[in-house]
């Protein structure tokens, strides 16, 4: 990245676009979380950059929450959509070639998946998985993590980050969502057995499914110890709950069969969405034939339905972004190692200015926790210092180097950064750290 830049002066484009946006669009954004008070606006997007309206580049490790994996508008994928262009856009009725090309690479990549379902969106799946699991376990109640993001709905937004006083607790991420919805959604403590395991004490013959992200990467990068999520395997079993994995980040991004083949241990069903289609907007649900089936239009029992459920375009950009990592599994050893480079810099810089932080993460994921100690549950994260983490990231931003925003999220390499770049903004890191030494 050139030019270093102070966000909220010298922006007069991106101020005028921000400025426009805040008096037709509410608070000036399309999501929620996509607000942190500066004025973004981005107008070209090109392998492991951004350049704003304003022409500043920047390196991009937010990578749209996840979503980019093979880097900005990789011609692979870009190409295949072009092509899908001239054929069928929307039919309504039947299926059509691509359909079947994903569902069968799903098939045949991810352990766990028999049959599938394209979606538009990862909220989409998870809604789907959970109606599902309480359609065939005909129970009401959900079980989910402290700190495991599983999209908007009412079924599992809730205790996500939560506040000290509100953590483990009743803590919805909105208003406007029925009181049964949230208390139908229970909450227990990642890498801790005992914790789900006493809700199904509680809640005998009541829970329909364990939903978590086995690397709960919206609170960072809580790594999963192999017994707890074999426990959670059993422990589900025993119970007669199905146990669904929220692949939507960790999926296609860690390995080509998702975090359960890092682990080795079989959902019964799997969400996917962001970096499937590279940034196209794709969600999947895959799983055992036998509970896929209930969507059966004919002889099932569950609804599912999407107008663009399975479109061209996105099952284009999904088998494109697929095809490629299936023919290039350098992809994988490659964000691996920039990743272990970019998190052995960043804690060599931390400990030699003695700043108290962990840096944790899997593959090309990194996550600065300023904390001591391991981070394996969400309670450790409630030691955060999060201003100090908003102070790396203003500085980082200021020198280019664009990461998400919020404490306790994570960053992502693509596959479009290189070494070089790595190494770049461990230079700006050792800057910004340096000011935050006490
Ligand atoms: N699941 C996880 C793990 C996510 O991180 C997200 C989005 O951040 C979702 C589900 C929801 O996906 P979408 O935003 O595509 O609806």
């Amino acid at each position: 990245p050139e030019s270093p830049r102070a966000l909220s002066a010298e922006s007069p484009r991106g101020r005028a676009i921000a400025d426009a946006a805040a008096t037709v669009i509410p608070g000036g954004v399309n999501s929620s979380t996509r607000y942190i008070g500066a004025p973004y606006a981005f107008v070209a997007a090109d392998g492991a950059y951004l350049t704003d309206a304003d022409g500043r580049r920047y390196l991009d490790y937010h990578a749209a929450f996840g979503a980019i994996l093979l880097g900005h508008n990789a011609p692979v994928v870009n190409d295949a959509i072009r092509t899908a262009l001239d054929g069928v856009d929307l039919t309504g009725i039947g299926v059509t070639e691509a359909e079947v090309r994903l569902a069968q690479r799903i098939v045949e990549v991810i352990p766990s998946a028999e049959s599938m379902i394209a979606t538009m969106s990862g909220s989409e799946a998870t809604a789907q998985a959970i109606r599902l699991a309480r359609a065939v376990t005909d129970r009401d109640l959900i079980v989910k993590f402290q700190g495991g993001f599983h999209g908007w709905h009412d079924a599992v937004a809730r205790n996500v980050i939560s506040a000290p006083d509100k953590a483990y607790g009743r803590d919805p991420l909105s208003r406007g969502i029925l009181d049964q919805a949230v208390d139908a959604t229970l909450i227990a403590e990642f890498n801790d057995l005992d914790s789900v395991a006493a809700l199904f004490d509680t809640h005998r013959d009541r829970i329909a499914a364990v939903i978590l992200e086995p690397i709960p990467h919206n609170v960072g990068a809580l790594l999963p110890t192999t017994e707890f999520v074999e426990g959670l395997r059993k422990l589900t079993e025993q119970q007669g709950a199905l146990l669904i994995f929220d692949e939507v980040i960790t999926g296609f991004r860690h390995a080509l069969g998702g975090y359960q083949q890092v682990i080795g241990v079989t959902p019964d069903l799997t969400t996917f969405g962001k970096g499937m289609a590279n940034g196209f907007p794709v969600g999947g649900l895959a799983g055992r034939r036998d509970l896929m089936e209930h969507f059966n239009g004919r002889t099932g029992d569950v609804l599912l339905a999407g107008t663009f459920n399975g479109n061209p375009l996105g099952c284009a950009a999904a088998l494109a972004t697929i095809d490629y990592l299936a023919d290039h599994p350098e992809f994988y050893t490659r964000t691996h190692a920039l990743g272990a480079r970019i998190r052995t810099g960043l804690r060599g810089i931390l400990a030699e200015f003695g700043i108290e932080a962990t840096v944790a993460g899997f593959g090309g994921v990194f996550a600065v926790y300023f904390l001591s100690g391991p981070a394996l549950g969400y309670r450790d994260l409630l030691r955060n210092d999060n201003g100090a983490y908003v102070d790396f990231h203003r500085g980082m931003t200021e020198r280019g180097f664009l990461m998400l925003p919020m404490a306790l999220k994570r960053n992502h390499v693509s596959g479009a950064h290189t070494e070089e770049e790595i190494d770049q903004t461990l230079e700006a890191a050792r800057e910004v750290l340096k000011t935050l030494a006490r």
